[in-house]
């Protein structure tokens, strides 16, 4: 199925998905088939090798619908990205398929209560254990962890940031559903625990030491990516929503769109969803020649579209007004889970930093 096809067969379920808070099983198998969890994965591994602007694209389209189902594809390839480019042959052989064929679904377990935007102070331990290692510690916030049957798992080795792939069925680990959340609430969040949970030695991920600037490092950096392309989508939809309202709702015998104070609004969202877009154009062109900028320029379209996102999204909440406020609203749903983008992946203000310690590195 190609992605138009799959968007418009979906469009109309995805209130509904929200309101569930979780994706049917069948959705994620269609999104498997359709090549959707592996667009950027060689064909060896069962992906489907797409160019970074096509892997944009269909990321906006899907941000464009759902944002639980842009997420399902940010995580899948997020996990099967740290494989890739860190894993062995022989973990590559072992994961990277399955992966493609989301068998099974992939979490990414990073954050807890005392580690979040600073990644560098979790206390999850490996310890070392007969035949490998053993897990112990808290995760929070994990998306799709209510399905995942794999999690990629930041922790500390001896003092060193180590990742290992975690299997959902081994011994030890609970797996405690988080609903109502402010926006992705589609996304089957789940907080995961590990409780000495067995490890073998061939799940590590790079040596100790390489967990979080390597392994994690690449996963956020294609997380990233992928959050700000769903951006553009959920931008451009936004719009389309409410320039449509505005052209066909009338008061007090004028259509909306005959005040210049909402043309204007909707001549800034233009600007907004135009700049996030050419925003990830840069960063898909810098990323396929894998240029040294390529991490900053995906950073800047991040921030620039999440932003875009959330500001979009607001005035068209206000252009619907009480319509926009609605429990089945689409911009209403959009401006809760673009809230959200500005907050994972690299908050607001951590993005501003390295922009700005990049605009100091790069001064004349
Ligand atoms: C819907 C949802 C899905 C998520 N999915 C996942 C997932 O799949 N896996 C996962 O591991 N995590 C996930 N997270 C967690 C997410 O990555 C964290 O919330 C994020 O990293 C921010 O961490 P925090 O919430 O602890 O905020 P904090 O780090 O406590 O930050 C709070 C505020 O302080 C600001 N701040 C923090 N440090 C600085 C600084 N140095 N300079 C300036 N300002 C600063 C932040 O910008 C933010 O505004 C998810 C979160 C949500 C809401």
């Amino acid at each position: 199925m190609d992605t138009a096809s799959f968007c418009d067969s979906v469009r109309d379920e995805a209130g509904g998905w929200d309101r569930a808070g979780t994706l049917p099983a069948e959705v994620v198998t269609t999104m498997a088939g359709a090549g959707f969890l592996s667009a950027d994965l060689p064909v060896r591994y069962g992906g489907t090798a797409r160019t970074q602007a096509e892997l944009g694209e269909l990321c906006a389209r899907l941000g464009g619908v759902c944002s639980a189902l842009r997420a399902l594809a940010t995580v899948q390839g997020m996990v099967a990205a740290a494989v890739l480019r860190w894993g062995t042959p022989e973990q590559r052989d072992r994961w990277l398929p399955g992966l493609a064929r989301g068998e099974p679904v992939a979490g990414f377990a990073a954050t807890e209560a005392g580690a979040g935007s600073d990644l560098s102070a979790v206390t999850s331990a490996l310890e070392v254990a007969p035949g490998g290692f053993r897990l112990r510690g808290q995760k929070l916030w994990v998306t799709f962890g209510q399905c995942a049957g794999v999690f990629l798992v930041l922790a500390m080795l001896d003092g060193q940031p180590v990742a290992v792939l975690v299997e959902a069925d081994r011994p030890g680990v609970e797996v405690c559903p988080v609903g109502g959340q402010l926006g992705l609430r589609a996304a089957g969040l789940a907080d995961v625990r590990f409780d000495g949970v067995p490890v073998p030695a061939e799940n590590l991920l790079a040596p100790p030491g390489f967990g979080l600037s390597h392994v994690t490092g690449t996963a956020l950096d294609h997380g990233r990516y992928t959050v700000a392309w769903g951006c553009v989508g959920m931008a451009e939809t936004c719009l389309g929503l409410a320039a449509g309202h505005a052209a066909r709702r009338t008061q007090g015998g004028v259509r909306l769109s005959g005040h210049q104070a909402v043309r204007a609004l909707l001549g800034r969202c233009l600007a907004e969803a135009g700049a996030a877009r050419r925003a990830c154009a840069h960063a898909a062109a810098v990323r396929d020649f894998a240029e040294p900028d390529a991490v900053v320029q995906t950073v800047l379209a991040k921030y620039t579209a999440a932003r875009a996102a959330s500001a979009v999204s607001e005035a068209a909440v206000q252009i619907h007004g009480a319509a926009g406020c609605a429990a089945d609203s689409p911009v209403g749903r959009f401006f809760r889970d673009a809230r959200v983008m500005r907050i994972i992946e690299g908050s607001d203000e951590v993005a501003e930093q390295h922009l700005g310690d990049y605009a100091l590195r790069r001064r004349t």
